[in-house]
């Protein structure tokens, strides 16, 4: 199974796409549908917000009166988080309800309104967002739903901006040409990306390593380490001691393999074996090609199984000498160009060496021997 999240801002296609995907084969668990059913009449959702609020959001057939709600709580934060705080744990308890529901082979597609708002992404191993800009969302809203154009506005003006929605965004869906564009790029994402993670996540295996091939430098390396790192640190919990972005996709202006390098701090090789499982269900598989135990302090190596967004993540020990290593190695190359160049270039000249060999194992030897590295262990 894998999960998706799909967001994106009012009007910007969210349904348009989940309908699509539901064509092709996914499960959709939609919150805007749960959150109306939660408080449907004779939930314990809909008692519990009379309970908070008074008769008076009820309606004369005994439903919910969603404009006399929603004038209480517009403007009024703390009538806001009341309610939130009776929706909100519904909603997921439901949508856990739904997910767990699912066929052990489904991809799940859980589209979430708020999603960024909420700080939900780190939870999904894939999020896709769908974008238009605001003014032909506007246009959109007004022509379509016949929403006034005032009205519009301020739901946008409400929302996260898009800039926050990109920075969360594994996938983003550009909707503001022709809708039979964005459902090429619906079917192209199913086929190449949604279709085989689901099958790796299912088998239990990340996508195998490749020939050693140098891109970049990259801008959206930064970006993609953060989303990364947050959910490495959300999968690992409370046995986590901080996830980092190491490696050359970290050192801003180095070309490196298209391999996002990250390192989770774990405690003991019982922590990483016990953080194992989450991380494999958050989209990182243990690598079966890496035999690490306990080398410098690097205690296991689990890999991307998003055939779209190749990446490696290393447990080490914090404080030891391999997580030492990494961290100081990233921050020197960050700070001292001639040390950049000179990496650069060993790692131009272990790509040329050896571009023929099936996985990157000679290459990260190769480079591994300038790093100093006493893990051994691959970096980009
Ligand atoms: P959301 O679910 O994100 O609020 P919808 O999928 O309902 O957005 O789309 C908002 C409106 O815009 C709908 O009326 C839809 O038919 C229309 N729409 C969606 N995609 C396009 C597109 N590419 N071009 C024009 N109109 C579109």
């Amino acid at each position: 199974m894998l999960r998706t999240g799909l967001t994106g801002g009012i009007g910007a296609g969210k349904s348009t796409v989940a309908r699509r995907l539901v064509e092709r084969g996914a499960v959709l668990v939609d919150s805007d549908r749960i959150a109306r059913e939660v408080v449907a009449p004779g939930t314990e959702g809909l008692a519990a917000v009379a309970g908070a609020f008074g008769e008076r959001v009820l309606g004369a057939d005994g439903g919910l009166d969603r404009p006399a709600l929603a004038a209480i709580v517009f403007g009024d934060p703390d009538a806001r988080a009341t309610l939130d705080g009776i929706v909100h744990p519904l909603v997921r308890a439901r949508s856990g309800e739904l997910v767990a529901a699912a066929p052990p082979d489904a991809i799940v597609v859980q589209d979430v309104p708020l999603l960024v708002e909420g700080r939900m992404a780190p939870s999904f191993p894939l999020v896709v967002v769908v974008g238009v800009d605001a003014e032909e969302r506007v246009r959109r809203l007004v022509a379509s739903r016949g929403m006034a154009e005032a009205d519009a506005r301020a739901r946008i003006a409400a929302q996260a901006t898009d800039e926050d929605r990109r920075a969360a965004a594994d996938v983003w869906l550009d909707n503001s040409g022709a809708e039979d564009a964005t459902l090429l790029q619906v079917d192209a994402l199913w086929d190449e990306r949604l279709v085989p993670f689901e099958q790796n996540l299912r088998a239990g295996l990340p996508v195998p390593d490749g020939p050693p091939s140098l891109v970049g430098p990259d801008p959206g390396w930064a970006a993609a380490g953060l989303r990364l790192t947050a959910r490495v640190d959300a999968a690992a919990g409370s046995l986590g001691r901080g996830t980092e972005h190491i490696g050359s996709t970290a050192v801003p202006g180095l070309a490196a393999r298209d391999v996002l390098d990250l390192q989770l701090g774990v405690e003991s090789g019982a922590d990483a074996a016990a953080v194992a499982g989450a991380l494999a269900a958050a989209g990182f598989p243990a690598d079966p090609a890496a035999d690490a135990d306990d080398r410098a302090g690097t205690l296991r190596v689990h890999r991307s199984a998003d055939p779209g967004r190749p990446a490696v993540v290393v447990l080490r020990v914090p404080g030891s000498p391999a997580w030492r290593h990494a961290l100081e190695f990233r921050d020197r190359l960050r700070a001292d160009a001639r040390a950049r160049d000179g990496y650069a270039e060993r790692k131009r000249a272990g790509e040329a060496l050896y571009d023929d060999d099936p996985d990157a194992g000679r290459y990260s030897a190769h480079t591994a021997a300038w790093r100093g590295d006493p893990s051994g262990v691959t970096e980009s």
